[in-house]
């Protein structure tokens, strides 16, 4: 750990005249350069996920300015001190050199965000600028659901998403973005790309320092594992939980597993999973249910 704050001192970026203007839009108070770090986000993309679900690209236009002004939350330990990044600016990146897995141009959103310097952050720019902190969820609402082939609402046709049909990728389409919740550094999102995007990274500034790049790459590597163990019990406790209150919103619930560390969420999951057996005395599957509402109609969507 103390490599990478000794680091990521010398990769901090510099803030512009124009993003201290769009930052202080946002803020309390007006603020200096030198009191904000900046770093960019990739929020999500017209990829086909892993869920084979996508944003068209329209729907990422539709979501740009929603998350304007939307708070991003850290893992529990940074969000108990108050640690909060809030984005300031976002657009929409093409890429038409780039192709998706149902062959049209990549393009993608991106946030830009701001956190305060203070010496109590210090240590979480430094995981952002190490790439330890990289993985992002956003929560956003969706007006439609539905399959990329005919257009009917999700499991209302006949076609499989990941199935192709006369060579074209089936997919769930995102459509119509109405809604962007706060978003948060979280394991293994499912979007693949998505992550914070470091213009000026630690791997550089230790270039010449085979040694602790070394150690820098364990330490990624433990992170990682131990980010996907909790993004899996994360995503169980969401699942549960919604199975265990149908009004639970799924949004709440995202937040509330996002802040949790891994023995809170093994705690809560076994909660919810023994409300879930009194509720359901048989076993149950949940189908497609991810949203609030789920199904074609007004859903949110954690991706
Ligand atoms: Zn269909």
């Amino acid at each position: 750990m103390n490599i990478i704050k000794q680091a990521a001192g010398g990769g901090l970026e510099q803030v512009r005249e124009e993003d201290l203007e769009e930052i202080n839009r946002w803020s309390r108070r007006t603020l200096k350069a030198e009191e904000v770090y900046v770093f960019s986000l990739r929020l999500c993309d017209n990829e086909v996920d892993r869920e084979e679900e996508r944003f068209e690209a329209e729907t990422l236009e539709e979501l740009a300015p929603l998350f304007l002004g939307k708070s991003g939350i850290f893992d529990h330990q940074w969000s108990a001190q108050g640690q909060t990044a809030r984005i300031y600016r976002t657009e929409v990146v093409r890429q038409p050199e780039e192709l998706t897995r149902a062959g049209d141009g990549l393009c993608w959103l991106k946030g830009y965000a701001y956190m305060l310097r203070t010496p109590g952050t210090e240590e979480l720019i430094a995981r952002i600028e190490g790439g330890i902190l990289r993985e992002v969820s956003v929560g956003c609402a969706v007006e439609r659901v539905v399959c990329s082939v005919c257009g009917a609402p999700r499991g209302e046709c006949r076609h499989v998403p990941g199935e192709r049909y006369d060579g074209r990728l089936c997919y769930v389409s995102l459509r119509g973005g109405s809604d962007a919740f706060e978003w948060s550094f979280v394991a293994v999102p499912a979007q693949r790309e998505a992550g914070v995007l470091k213009t000026a990274g630690l791997r550089r500034a230790l270039a010449d320092r085979p040694e602790e790049l070394e150690r820098l790459r364990e330490l990624e590597q433990e992170a990682a594992d131990g980010r996907r163990w909790r993004e899996e019990l994360r995503r169980e406790v969401v699942r549960l939980g919604l199975l265990a209150d149908r009004n639970a919103p799924a949004a709440l619930l995202e937040r509330i597993a996002g802040g949790l560390d891994t023995r809170e969420l093994e705690a809560l999951r076994d909660t919810y999973q023994a409300r879930v057996e009194e509720r359901f005395p048989l076993p149950v599957q949940l189908s497609y249910e991810r949203g609030a509402a789920g199904g074609g109609g007004d859903g949110a969507f954690i991706i």
